[in-house]
């Protein structure tokens, strides 16, 4: 199967449908240099060229990005912003490392705060922490095992029983859960845009505009796109798992796809039970589903996981319909407004692929679904690697990428893993 250079999907992305329109930033035509090009404008890629602008002014920094900002991956997320690092599979003897990645996650949420306020972005940022909840006896095992976690990290939670989690999301679906304050949700493609809408006019961001090719040219990086080419001596590969089509290790990082689908505003006496508040819910097993509401009252699914390609979305959305009609039976026949798929770049270990590959060649990749804060973070500290600025040790704190077998062992290897994780967790998903 060919390897792709970049993603491209089969439906729109529903958060970025609902902005008004905005005039991208013009695609790289003809010739250029650069002191330093970034490609991908997600959260780690936009992260790595404000911190080079800061460090070094005079240096000319280009962004490219494959597809519309908003458009893309980093804007089809489901909005969680964990202030903590996710640590479903933590164990007791990995508490001191957790408290540090716990410090530096909260000190990247409220750098990515002060930005929002400082750019006046309105990405509908709220401080309503996040539900884990489970149906399941093999959910409850890891509900348990993540109250575990908080409680031996010192984090604050509120343990709530099916009736206590029914009166704040409007389902009697759940046996237990719990309530942690440490997360926020936000308008994530309204987000991503307007960061990248704030970038200082020094950062040259070139929109519609994939990197299809990468070649070393004496102290120089040459790399093309489908209208021109651009040479710089520093590049940053900040577009996940795409990365790999680029010179990243495909022994360490494969594609995820997972699906998201939103009803409409719900109508009384719905809007009321369920969905007066923003809430969000995250999943107490790896597989199962992530539900939240939105400002304008709507209610968000994701579940579902593909290897390397996105699934036939219209399969899936009748599997998100079912998911959803039986935690919410009430609302069936249930109808989406909008329902899409986004990729995600996954390690077997759940570590980040992050450093110098070649002289003058980075990356930072691998978010294994959840990178809003962590790749701000990643973004920074590489950019930072690559001007040779001190940073922390990455490999000790977030651990370093696994290797996995290739192809077919490795998808069949997805398929199985998944297949009897399902049977396990079948309600959770
Ligand atoms: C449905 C869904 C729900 C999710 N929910 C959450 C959540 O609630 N919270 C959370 O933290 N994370 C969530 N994630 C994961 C989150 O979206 C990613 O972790 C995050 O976007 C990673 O940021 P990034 O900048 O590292 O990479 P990406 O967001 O993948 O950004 C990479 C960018 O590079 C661009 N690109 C790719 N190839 C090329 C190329 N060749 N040339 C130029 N540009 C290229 C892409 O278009 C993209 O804009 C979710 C993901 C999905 C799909």
């Amino acid at each position: 199967m060919p390897r792709l250079t970049h993603p491209s999907h089969q439906r729109t992305c529903g958060w970025n449908d609902w902005l008004a329109e905005r005039k991208p930033h013009p695609p790289l035509r003809g010739e250029a240099v650069a002191d330093v090009v970034v490609i991908g404008a997600g959260y780690t890629g936009i992260s790595a060229a404000m911190t080079w602008q800061r460090e070094r002014p005079q240096d000319r920094i280009k962004i490219l990005e494959a597809d519309v900002v908003g458009e893309g991956s980093p804007g089809r997320n489901s909005g969680f912003m964990l202030e903590v690092a996710l640590a479903n599979d933590a164990r007791p003897e990995e508490l001191a490392r957790m408290a540090k990645l716990n410090a530096l996650s909260r000190q990247t949420m409220a750098t990515l705060r002060e930005r929002v306020e400082r750019q006046g972005i309105d990405c509908q940022l709220r401080h309503s922490g996040t539900y884990r909840a489970a149906r399941s006896d093999v959910g409850r095992r890891s509900l348990r095992q993540y109250r575990n976690f908080l409680e031996a990290a010192g984090l604050s939670y509120q343990p709530l029983d099916g009736e206590q989690l029914e009166a704040r999301i409007g389902t009697r679906y759940y046996q237990e859960g719990l309530y942690s304050p440490d997360c926020y949700l936000v308008q994530p493609a309204a987000l991503i845009t307007g960061l990248a809408d704030s970038l200082d006019e020094a950062i040259e961001l070139h929109e519609r505009t994939p990197a299809t090719g990468i070649v070393a040219d004496g102290k120089d990086w040459r790399i093309t796109t489908p209208e021109g080419e651009v040479r710089a001596t520093r590049v940053i590969l900040a577009n996940n798992a795409f990365s790999r089509a680029l010179g990243a290790d495909r022994a360490r990082l494969t594609a995820i796809y997972t699906y998201a689908a939103v009803t409409p505003p719900l109508a009384s006496p719905h809007r009321e039970r369920i969905a007066a508040e923003t809430w969000g819910l995250l999943p107490a097993h790896r597989l199962g589903c992530t539900l939240r509401t939105t400002s304008d009252g709507r209610l968000m699914i994701r579940s579902r996981y593909s290897y390397e390609r996105e699934a036939d979305n219209a399969r899936i959305e009748a599997k998100l319909r079912a998911s959803l009609e039986a935690r919410y039976p009430e609302l069936a026949p249930l109808h989406f407004d909008k329902m899409w798929g986004g990729t995600t770049g996954f390690t077997h270990n759940g570590a980040p692929l992050w450093g110098e590959i070649q002289p003058g060649l980075y990356v930072s990749a691998g978010c294994n679904g959840g990178g809003i804060v962590k790749g701000t973070y990643l973004g920074d500290a590489l950019a930072r690697h690559a001007m040779g600025l001190p940073v922390e040790d990455i490999a000790s704190l977030f651990g370093t990428a696994s290797w996995m077998p290739p192809d077919p062992v490795r998808r069949l290897g997805f398929y199985l893993t998944s297949e009897i994780e399902r049977r396990k967790a079948q309600s959770e998903t």
